[in-house]
Protein backbone atom coordinates (compact mmCIF):
# COMPACT_ATOMS: atom_id res chain seq x y z
CA UNK A 1 0.00 0.00 0.00
CA UNK A 2 1.19 3.45 -0.88
CA UNK A 3 2.32 5.99 2.43
CA UNK A 4 1.92 2.27 4.41
CA UNK A 5 3.98 3.75 7.10
CA UNK A 6 1.36 6.41 7.86
CA UNK A 7 -0.97 3.54 8.67
CA UNK A 8 -0.19 1.65 12.12
CA UNK A 9 -2.13 -1.02 11.16
CA UNK A 10 -1.57 -1.29 6.94
CA UNK A 11 -3.70 -5.02 6.69
CA UNK A 12 -6.34 -3.52 8.81
CA UNK A 13 -6.66 -0.54 6.31
CA UNK A 14 -6.38 -2.39 3.41
CA UNK A 15 -9.36 -4.40 4.46
CA UNK A 16 -11.39 -1.60 5.25
CA UNK A 17 -10.89 0.15 1.74
CA UNK A 18 -11.72 -2.86 -0.03
CA UNK A 19 -14.51 -2.95 2.02
CA UNK A 20 -15.30 0.69 1.49
CA UNK A 21 -14.78 0.40 -2.38
CA UNK A 22 -17.29 -2.57 -2.79
CA UNK A 23 -19.99 -0.72 -1.07
CA UNK A 24 -19.94 2.00 -2.75
CA UNK A 25 -21.78 2.65 -5.70
CA UNK A 26 -23.37 6.13 -5.22
CA UNK A 27 -21.16 8.66 -6.17
CA UNK A 28 -20.86 10.91 -3.02
CA UNK A 29 -19.31 13.77 -1.41
CA UNK A 30 -18.49 13.75 2.27
CA UNK A 31 -17.29 16.94 3.90
CA UNK A 32 -14.46 16.21 7.09
CA UNK A 33 -15.46 19.42 8.81
CA UNK A 34 -11.82 19.95 10.96
CA UNK A 35 -8.22 20.59 10.34
CA UNK A 36 -6.61 18.09 11.91
CA UNK A 37 -8.23 15.11 9.14
CA UNK A 38 -7.82 17.08 6.74
CA UNK A 39 -4.39 16.51 7.77
CA UNK A 40 -4.23 13.11 8.42
CA UNK A 41 -6.24 12.30 5.06
CA UNK A 42 -3.58 13.98 3.45
CA UNK A 43 -0.77 12.64 5.06
CA UNK A 44 -1.77 9.40 4.50
CA UNK A 45 -2.82 9.79 0.95
CA UNK A 46 -6.02 8.07 2.02
CA UNK A 47 -8.22 9.59 -1.10
CA UNK A 48 -5.96 7.65 -3.80
CA UNK A 49 -7.42 4.98 -2.24
CA UNK A 50 -10.82 5.36 -2.74
CA UNK A 51 -13.13 4.68 -5.79
CA UNK A 52 -13.70 7.64 -8.01
CA UNK A 53 -17.61 7.72 -6.41
CA UNK A 54 -16.24 9.41 -3.32
CA UNK A 55 -15.29 12.39 -2.86
CA UNK A 56 -13.64 14.36 0.13
CA UNK A 57 -13.89 18.11 0.68
CA UNK A 58 -12.35 20.27 2.90
CA UNK A 59 -14.61 22.41 5.39
CA UNK A 60 -14.17 25.37 8.32
CA UNK A 61 -12.89 23.43 11.05
CA UNK A 62 -9.30 25.18 11.17
CA UNK A 63 -10.00 27.44 13.62
CA UNK A 64 -7.18 29.90 12.82
CA UNK A 65 -8.83 30.06 9.70
CA UNK A 66 -11.90 30.65 10.40
CA UNK A 67 -10.95 33.82 12.57
CA UNK A 68 -12.59 36.98 10.62
CA UNK A 69 -10.24 39.13 9.58
CA UNK A 70 -12.24 42.09 11.87
CA UNK A 71 -10.62 39.88 14.68
CA UNK A 72 -7.01 39.30 13.76
CA UNK A 73 -7.33 43.80 13.41
CA UNK A 74 -8.82 43.41 16.84
CA UNK A 75 -6.35 41.46 18.11
CA UNK A 76 -3.60 43.82 16.46
CA UNK A 77 -5.28 46.84 18.07
CA UNK A 78 -5.39 45.45 21.31
CA UNK A 79 -1.30 44.65 21.10
CA UNK A 80 -0.68 48.02 20.27
CA UNK A 81 -2.27 49.05 23.89
CA UNK A 82 1.04 50.28 25.87
CA UNK A 83 0.13 48.36 28.64
CA UNK A 84 -1.05 45.35 27.37
CA UNK A 85 0.67 41.84 26.81
CA UNK A 86 -1.16 39.57 24.01
CA UNK A 87 -0.99 35.36 24.76
CA UNK A 88 -1.84 33.90 21.70
CA UNK A 89 -1.65 29.98 20.12
CA UNK A 90 1.37 30.12 17.91
CA UNK A 91 -0.38 29.52 14.09
CA UNK A 92 -2.75 33.10 14.84
CA UNK A 93 0.68 34.97 14.85
CA UNK A 94 1.39 34.69 11.09
CA UNK A 95 -2.40 35.45 10.06
CA UNK A 96 -1.79 38.51 7.71
CA UNK A 97 -4.79 41.61 8.86
CA UNK A 98 -5.77 44.40 7.01
CA UNK A 99 -2.33 45.83 7.54
CA UNK A 100 -0.47 43.64 9.58
CA UNK A 101 0.27 40.42 11.79
CA UNK A 102 0.49 40.00 15.11
CA UNK A 103 3.42 38.43 14.09
CA UNK A 104 4.98 41.87 12.69
CA UNK A 105 3.51 43.85 15.76
CA UNK A 106 6.35 42.04 17.86
CA UNK A 107 8.57 42.56 15.55
CA UNK A 108 7.87 45.95 16.13
CA UNK A 109 8.38 45.93 19.46
CA UNK A 110 4.39 45.24 20.99
CA UNK A 111 4.60 42.16 23.54
CA UNK A 112 3.07 39.11 21.97
CA UNK A 113 3.54 35.95 23.59
CA UNK A 114 2.90 32.41 21.91
CA UNK A 115 1.47 30.00 24.71
CA UNK A 116 0.62 26.44 24.34
CA UNK A 117 -2.50 26.53 26.56
CA UNK A 118 -4.34 29.11 28.59
CA UNK A 119 -2.90 28.56 31.76
CA UNK A 120 0.43 29.75 30.47
CA UNK A 121 -1.26 32.60 29.91
CA UNK A 122 -2.97 32.90 33.51
CA UNK A 123 0.76 32.20 34.74
CA UNK A 124 1.97 35.39 32.70
CA UNK A 125 -1.11 37.05 34.38
CA UNK A 126 0.33 36.09 37.95
CA UNK A 127 3.66 37.09 37.20
CA UNK A 128 3.44 40.12 35.55
CA UNK A 129 0.63 42.31 37.71
CA UNK A 130 1.47 45.43 36.42
CA UNK A 131 0.17 44.79 32.46
CA UNK A 132 -3.13 43.07 31.63
CA UNK A 133 -2.55 39.85 29.59
CA UNK A 134 -5.19 39.88 27.16
CA UNK A 135 -5.33 35.75 25.98
CA UNK A 136 -7.10 35.69 22.02
CA UNK A 137 -9.75 33.16 22.46
CA UNK A 138 -9.55 31.09 19.41
CA UNK A 139 -10.99 27.79 18.74
CA UNK A 140 -14.02 25.12 18.70
CA UNK A 141 -15.68 23.46 21.74
CA UNK A 142 -12.33 21.37 22.48
CA UNK A 143 -10.32 24.68 23.24
CA UNK A 144 -13.19 26.58 25.22
CA UNK A 145 -13.34 24.32 28.46
CA UNK A 146 -9.86 25.16 28.79
CA UNK A 147 -10.07 29.13 28.55
CA UNK A 148 -13.36 28.95 30.18
CA UNK A 149 -11.13 27.16 33.00
CA UNK A 150 -8.24 29.84 33.14
CA UNK A 151 -10.74 32.70 33.75
CA UNK A 152 -12.92 30.66 36.34
CA UNK A 153 -9.69 30.48 37.96
CA UNK A 154 -8.72 34.20 37.48
CA UNK A 155 -11.71 35.16 39.19
CA UNK A 156 -11.42 32.33 42.02
CA UNK A 157 -7.78 34.13 42.85
CA UNK A 158 -8.85 38.48 42.10
CA UNK A 159 -6.50 38.39 39.10
CA UNK A 160 -7.86 41.65 37.37
CA UNK A 161 -5.30 41.72 35.07
CA UNK A 162 -6.19 38.28 32.91
CA UNK A 163 -8.70 39.33 30.06
CA UNK A 164 -9.70 36.88 26.88
CA UNK A 165 -10.42 38.24 23.75
CA UNK A 166 -13.23 35.80 22.98
CA UNK A 167 -13.48 35.08 19.05
CA UNK A 168 -14.17 31.43 19.63
CA UNK A 169 -16.63 29.70 17.34
CA UNK A 170 -19.16 26.84 17.80
CA UNK A 171 -19.19 23.92 14.94
CA UNK A 172 -22.93 23.14 14.85
CA UNK A 173 -24.22 26.70 13.17
CA UNK A 174 -21.52 25.97 10.53
CA UNK A 175 -22.83 22.99 9.50
CA UNK A 176 -26.25 24.40 9.48
CA UNK A 177 -25.19 27.56 7.44
CA UNK A 178 -23.32 24.80 4.94
CA UNK A 179 -25.81 22.57 4.29
CA UNK A 180 -29.12 26.27 4.29
CA UNK A 181 -26.89 27.79 1.95
CA UNK A 182 -27.01 24.81 -0.59
CA UNK A 183 -23.75 26.00 -2.72
CA UNK A 184 -21.84 23.09 -2.22
CA UNK A 185 -23.21 19.75 -2.06
CA UNK A 186 -22.51 17.39 0.40
CA UNK A 187 -24.00 14.05 1.44
CA UNK A 188 -22.49 13.42 4.35
CA UNK A 189 -20.24 14.50 7.33
CA UNK A 190 -17.09 13.26 9.03
CA UNK A 191 -17.62 14.79 12.27
CA UNK A 192 -14.36 15.81 14.99
CA UNK A 193 -14.44 13.38 17.65
CA UNK A 194 -12.46 15.87 19.86
CA UNK A 195 -15.42 18.29 19.75
CA UNK A 196 -17.73 15.65 20.28
CA UNK A 197 -15.72 14.35 23.29
CA UNK A 198 -17.33 17.84 24.48
CA UNK A 199 -20.70 18.59 22.58
CA UNK A 200 -22.22 14.69 22.47
CA UNK A 201 -23.79 13.56 19.42
CA UNK A 202 -27.28 15.72 20.05
CA UNK A 203 -26.24 18.52 18.00
CA UNK A 204 -25.40 16.40 14.65
CA UNK A 205 -28.95 15.10 15.25
CA UNK A 206 -30.09 18.20 14.38
CA UNK A 207 -28.39 17.71 10.91
CA UNK A 208 -29.41 14.15 10.63
CA UNK A 209 -33.09 15.04 11.08
CA UNK A 210 -33.23 18.45 9.44
CA UNK A 211 -31.20 17.76 6.28
CA UNK A 212 -31.31 14.14 6.19
CA UNK A 213 -27.38 14.30 6.17
CA UNK A 214 -25.70 11.29 7.79
CA UNK A 215 -23.25 11.90 10.50
CA UNK A 216 -19.87 9.99 11.26
CA UNK A 217 -18.11 10.87 14.30
CA UNK A 218 -14.14 10.17 13.44
CA UNK A 219 -11.10 9.53 15.37
CA UNK A 220 -7.86 11.29 14.16
CA UNK A 221 -5.81 8.61 12.95
CA UNK A 222 -6.35 6.62 9.15
CA UNK A 223 -7.87 3.73 9.81
CA UNK A 224 -10.25 6.03 11.86
CA UNK A 225 -11.10 8.06 8.94
CA UNK A 226 -11.41 4.88 6.85
CA UNK A 227 -13.63 3.51 8.83
CA UNK A 228 -15.76 6.64 9.49
CA UNK A 229 -16.15 6.90 5.36
CA UNK A 230 -17.38 3.00 5.88
CA UNK A 231 -19.72 3.83 8.59
CA UNK A 232 -21.33 7.14 6.06
CA UNK A 233 -20.95 4.58 2.73
CA UNK A 234 -23.00 2.31 4.30
CA UNK A 235 -25.59 4.61 5.82
CA UNK A 236 -25.79 6.20 2.12
CA UNK A 237 -26.21 2.57 0.15
CA UNK A 238 -28.86 1.13 2.74
CA UNK A 239 -30.60 4.34 2.38
CA UNK A 240 -30.10 5.01 6.43
CA UNK A 241 -29.71 8.44 7.84
CA UNK A 242 -28.03 8.53 11.46
CA UNK A 243 -25.29 9.83 13.87
CA UNK A 244 -22.80 6.90 13.90
CA UNK A 245 -19.96 6.63 16.66
CA UNK A 246 -16.95 5.69 14.67
CA UNK A 247 -14.43 7.07 17.80
CA UNK A 248 -16.39 5.58 20.52
CA UNK A 249 -12.87 5.01 22.58
CA UNK A 250 -13.30 8.31 23.32
CA UNK A 251 -16.64 9.72 22.66
CA UNK A 252 -20.19 9.30 24.45
CA UNK A 253 -23.28 10.26 23.38
CA UNK A 254 -23.91 12.30 25.80
CA UNK A 255 -20.10 14.51 25.95
CA UNK A 256 -18.48 15.85 28.71
CA UNK A 257 -21.25 17.10 30.93
CA UNK A 258 -18.60 18.96 33.63
CA UNK A 259 -16.34 20.63 30.36
CA UNK A 260 -20.31 21.85 29.00
CA UNK A 261 -21.18 23.45 32.29
CA UNK A 262 -17.91 25.25 33.11
CA UNK A 263 -18.25 26.76 29.54
CA UNK A 264 -21.90 27.46 30.37
CA UNK A 265 -20.58 29.10 33.27
CA UNK A 266 -18.13 31.24 31.98
CA UNK A 267 -19.33 32.05 28.37
CA UNK A 268 -23.07 32.86 26.85
CA UNK A 269 -23.54 32.35 23.12
CA UNK A 270 -23.42 35.12 20.94
CA UNK A 271 -23.23 35.87 17.30
CA UNK A 272 -20.11 35.13 15.56
CA UNK A 273 -18.36 36.71 12.56
CA UNK A 274 -16.95 33.72 10.49
CA UNK A 275 -13.99 34.09 7.63
CA UNK A 276 -15.64 32.23 4.73
CA UNK A 277 -19.37 31.59 5.74
CA UNK A 278 -20.12 35.74 7.40
CA UNK A 279 -22.27 36.42 10.51
CA UNK A 280 -23.41 33.39 12.28
CA UNK A 281 -26.57 33.95 14.49
CA UNK A 282 -24.95 32.31 17.90
CA UNK A 283 -22.61 30.90 17.07
CA UNK A 284 -19.75 32.96 18.69
CA UNK A 285 -18.64 33.35 22.80
CA UNK A 286 -18.81 36.05 25.02
CA UNK A 287 -18.09 36.33 28.90
CA UNK A 288 -21.16 35.82 30.67
CA UNK A 289 -22.58 38.84 34.17
CA UNK A 290 -19.93 38.70 36.35
CA UNK A 291 -16.57 36.72 33.94
CA UNK A 292 -17.61 40.14 31.98
CA UNK A 293 -14.80 42.03 33.65
CA UNK A 294 -12.09 40.00 32.12
CA UNK A 295 -13.35 40.75 29.04
CA UNK A 296 -11.28 42.81 27.14
CA UNK A 297 -13.54 44.55 25.11
CA UNK A 298 -14.51 45.66 28.65
CA UNK A 299 -11.74 47.58 29.36
CA UNK A 300 -10.53 48.61 25.26
CA UNK A 301 -12.22 49.81 22.78
CA UNK A 302 -12.62 47.03 19.94
CA UNK A 303 -13.95 49.26 17.13
CA UNK A 304 -12.27 48.42 13.72
CA UNK A 305 -13.33 49.18 9.94
CA UNK A 306 -14.91 46.78 8.00
CA UNK A 307 -12.12 44.13 6.92
CA UNK A 308 -12.36 42.27 3.72
CA UNK A 309 -10.39 39.26 2.58
CA UNK A 310 -7.11 40.34 1.15
CA UNK A 311 -7.35 40.69 -2.34
CA UNK A 312 -6.93 37.47 -4.61
CA UNK A 313 -6.91 35.12 -1.46
CA UNK A 314 -9.97 32.86 -1.94
CA UNK A 315 -10.01 31.18 1.45
CA UNK A 316 -13.47 31.87 2.20
CA UNK A 317 -14.15 29.82 -0.50
CA UNK A 318 -11.98 27.14 0.34
CA UNK A 319 -13.44 27.02 3.98
CA UNK A 320 -17.02 26.33 2.48
CA UNK A 321 -15.29 22.94 0.25
CA UNK A 322 -16.55 25.45 -2.65
CA UNK A 323 -13.10 25.41 -4.20
CA UNK A 324 -9.93 23.43 -4.04
CA UNK A 325 -6.57 25.49 -3.02
CA UNK A 326 -5.16 24.50 -6.36
CA UNK A 327 -7.67 26.66 -8.10
CA UNK A 328 -6.67 29.58 -6.16
CA UNK A 329 -4.45 31.53 -8.64
CA UNK A 330 -2.41 32.47 -5.96
CA UNK A 331 -1.68 29.31 -4.75
CA UNK A 332 2.39 28.33 -5.15
CA UNK A 333 3.11 31.37 -6.57
CA UNK A 334 2.70 34.13 -4.27
CA UNK A 335 1.29 32.07 -1.55
CA UNK A 336 3.36 29.29 0.23
CA UNK A 337 4.13 28.43 3.64
CA UNK A 338 6.56 30.61 3.54
CA UNK A 339 5.41 33.35 2.60
CA UNK A 340 1.57 32.95 3.38
CA UNK A 341 -1.12 35.05 1.90
CA UNK A 342 -4.33 33.73 3.37
CA UNK A 343 -4.48 31.99 6.28
CA UNK A 344 -5.82 28.50 5.20
CA UNK A 345 -1.61 28.26 4.08
CA UNK A 346 -0.81 29.86 7.48
CA UNK A 347 -1.98 27.48 9.24
CA UNK A 348 -0.36 23.60 10.46
CA UNK A 349 -3.91 22.84 10.16
CA UNK A 350 -5.16 24.56 7.01
CA UNK A 351 -6.10 23.26 3.72
CA UNK A 352 -4.00 25.09 1.33
CA UNK A 353 -1.14 24.10 3.83
CA UNK A 354 -2.38 20.58 3.60
CA UNK A 355 -2.62 20.64 -0.44
CA UNK A 356 1.31 22.56 -0.64
CA UNK A 357 2.83 20.16 1.74
CA UNK A 358 1.59 16.86 0.48
CA UNK A 359 2.09 18.37 -3.46
CA UNK A 360 -1.56 17.92 -4.27
CA UNK A 361 -2.99 19.42 -7.46
FE1 LIG B 1 -5.73 32.11 0.39
FE2 LIG B 1 -3.23 31.31 -0.30
FE3 LIG B 1 -5.15 29.52 -0.10
FE4 LIG B 1 -5.15 31.27 -2.12
S1 LIG B 1 -3.65 29.66 -1.75
S2 LIG B 1 -6.91 30.66 -0.86
S3 LIG B 1 -4.31 33.09 -1.10
S4 LIG B 1 -4.33 30.79 1.57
Amino acid sequence: MKYQDEYRDPELAERIVSAINNKSRTPVRFMEVCGTHTVAIFRSGLKELLRETITLISGPGCPVCVTSPQDIDRAIKLCREPDVTVATFGDLMRVPGSESSLHQEKARGADVRMVYASMDALELARKHQDRRIVMIGIGFETTVPTIAAAVYQAQQEGLDNFLVFSAHKLLPPALDALLAGEEVRIDGFICPGHVTTIIGTEPYQEVVDRYGKPCAISGFEPVDILQSIYMLVSQIEEQRCEVEIQYARAVHSEGNPKARQLMEEVFEPTDGVWRGLGSLPQSGLKLRGKYRTHAAESHYDLTVPPADEMPGCRCGEVLRGVLAPPQCALFRKSCTPTNPYGPCMVSTEGTCAAYFKYHLE
